[in-house]
């Protein structure tokens, strides 16, 4: 934790002599940053969101609580923890404040230490927030993205294909006879070879739009994006040859039986309309033929 990045904060608000104020009791555990109006405000967390928002709620034009309804309208900003500082201290602007969504409301003149010690808090509860969002997409054998982080990253990249009319292709990878692998090596060895097959898996996806994720038991899914069918093929290649050369005679073990994978294989552009479901589908029916024709292989029809 130490040596984490500090945490970002961003202050808005009109007044210099505020900003300047609250730098002083923020900067020393904080990277702070400043908005002198909610339009510089907004911009700058379009380009950079921060960890959190303090934000003053008189402002010329764009008041604070006007920008909070921007931020939460917006996916990529609803979830920043904002916090609001102002003389606005009667309690029906407190309530209005707290059902906008804030997460704290700070009345003027603040105690330093006070806001401080509140910054701290919801510092620390975003931290573990953001943690806890992680865990929940990582596959805990094998340290790869899971199921659920799989489901969002296709969502969002499918909608992108049909938008830009990119191709993209998706494998799907099944470890051949791996039933008889568990019973005649145990669970335990079986957990082992699912991690090895992972890290194969990962450093076979080279760029950054680009996933390898666990979507079942020993079941994994390659997505490729702004990739023809030939690409895919490459890269099914290079994972099934690596797969096989892993656990060949002598490599991996030696005494164990040798370890390959059948992969299926969709691509296409996507249409308006189309779902990413039938495309997994069509992945999910190649694979089975691949089995079908004798394992070890690749088999992509459309
Ligand atoms: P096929 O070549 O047709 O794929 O044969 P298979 O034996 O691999 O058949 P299937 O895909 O139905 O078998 C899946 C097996 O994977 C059954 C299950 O016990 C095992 N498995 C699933 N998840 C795990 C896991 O987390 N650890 C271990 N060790 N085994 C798992
Ligand atoms: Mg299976
Ligand atoms: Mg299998």
């Amino acid at each position: 934790m130490e040596n984490d990045p500090k945490q970002t904060v961003l202050i808005v608000d009109d007044e210099v002599s505020n900003l300047l104020a609250l730098n002083k009791i923020l900067s020393s555990d904080y990277a702070v940053f400043f908005a002198k109006s909610g339009e510089e405000a907004l911009s700058m967390v379009a380009d950079n969101p921060p960890d959190l928002i303090l934000l003053d709620v008189v402002m010329p034009n764009m008041n604070g609580f006007d920008m909070l309804v921007k931020l939460k309208h917006n996916l990529d900003t609803a979830d920043i923890p904002v916090v609001f500082i102002t003389g606005m201290n009667d309690e029906a602007s407190e309530k209005h404040g707290f059902a906008s969504g804030a997460v704290d409301y700070i009345i003027k003149p603040f105690s330093g230490t006070i806001v401080k010690a509140r910054v701290d808090k919801h510092m620390q509860l975003a931290r573990k927030m953001r943690l806890n969002e992680a865990l929940g997409r990582t596959d805990t054998l094998t340290g790869m993205p899971n199921r659920r982080a799989f489901d969002e990253h296709a969502d969002r990249e499918w909608k992108r294909c049909i938008r830009d009319q990119l191709q993209i292709s998706f494998l799907m990878i099944d470890i051949d006879r791996f039933n008889i692998y568990n019973d005649t090596y145990g669970h335990a060895q079986g957990d082992a070879l699912l991690k090895t097959v992972a890290q194969i898996f990962t450093s076979a996806v080279q760029r950054p739009s680009d996933l390898a994720a666990r979507i079942g038991g020993e079941e994994f899914g390659v997505l490729l994006l702004d990739t023809h069918l030939e690409g895919a093929l490459l890269v099914a290649e290079k994972i099934r040859a690596d797969v096989s050369a892993a656990w060949a005679p002598g490599v991996y073990g030696g005494a164990l039986a040798s370890v390959t994978v059948s992969i299926g294989v969709a691509s296409g552009i996507p249409r308006p309309g189309d779902s990413f479901s039938d495309f997994y589908a069509q992945a999910d029916a190649n694979l089975y033929v691949a089995k079908e024709q004798g394992r070890n292989r690749i088999f992509s029809r459309h």
